[in-house]
């Protein structure tokens, strides 16, 4: 783990403890849960991850896993962007599932990046110009407890804000951005 990792990874956990929590208080007051549902329709293999931390953290997750799990996780990984190169709007590419979920888990939950921690519920940003911008949550929310609840979102502003001041630093210690990459593309090359 480099300088910069020792000191953002803290950081970025802290930053994952308050999104949980956050979450967690507004699904309790919600009464919701993601109990029975197998996550194919939030684990899709789109999901981008525009952070150098919290890539390197999901790297750091997937080395600690054993080896034959990480083998299958590669050799999905890499059938997954196949998919993808060969056809990028095909139903190969746009149906398969995160090759993190294993029968509706995900074998790195601790270390899922924040589009997976805060899916599912409602949400607001609020923009330095002032601006709303509003999303509404998964499809089990939306049908069973938003008729109800109509008015509980999560506040990501300041998870937003936290996050771009974590990859601030990074790159000004690296010397460089990344790319946004999808879950696939950050551990298909990884050992
Ligand atoms: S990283 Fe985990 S929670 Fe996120 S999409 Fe993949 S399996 Fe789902």
């Amino acid at each position: 783990m480099t300088h910069t990792g020792t000191e953002l990874v803290p950081r970025l956990v802290e930053l994952y403890r308050l999104m949980d929590l956050a979450y967690g208080e507004a699904s309790e007051r919600a009464g919701f849960s993601c109990e029975g549902c197998n996550g194919v329709k939030c684990c899709t293999v789109d999901l981008i991850v525009h952070t150098f931390a919290e890539m390197l953290y999901l790297r750091r997750g997937f080395s600690a896993l054993e080896k034959t799990l990480r083998l299958e996780i590669k050799q999905r990984c890499r059938d997954i962007l196949r998919a993808k190169s060969s056809d990028p709007l095909g139903s190969s590419y746009r149906e398969a599932v995160c090759a993190l979920n294993f029968d509706g888990r995900c074998v790195l939950y601790d270390h899922r990046p924040m589009i997976c921690r805060l899916a599912g519920i409602p949400h607001v940003i609020n923009r330095p110009n002032s601006t709303q911008s509003r999303a509404g949550g998964c499809h089990r929310f939306e049908t069973d407890i938003s008729p109800v609840f109509p008015h509980i979102t999560i506040d990501r502003t300041s998870f937003y804000k936290e996050m771009a001041q974590l990859e601030i630093s990074m790159i000004q210690e690296l010397g460089r951005r990344t790319h946004s990459l999808t879950v696939a593309e950050i551990l298909g090359g990884c050992v």
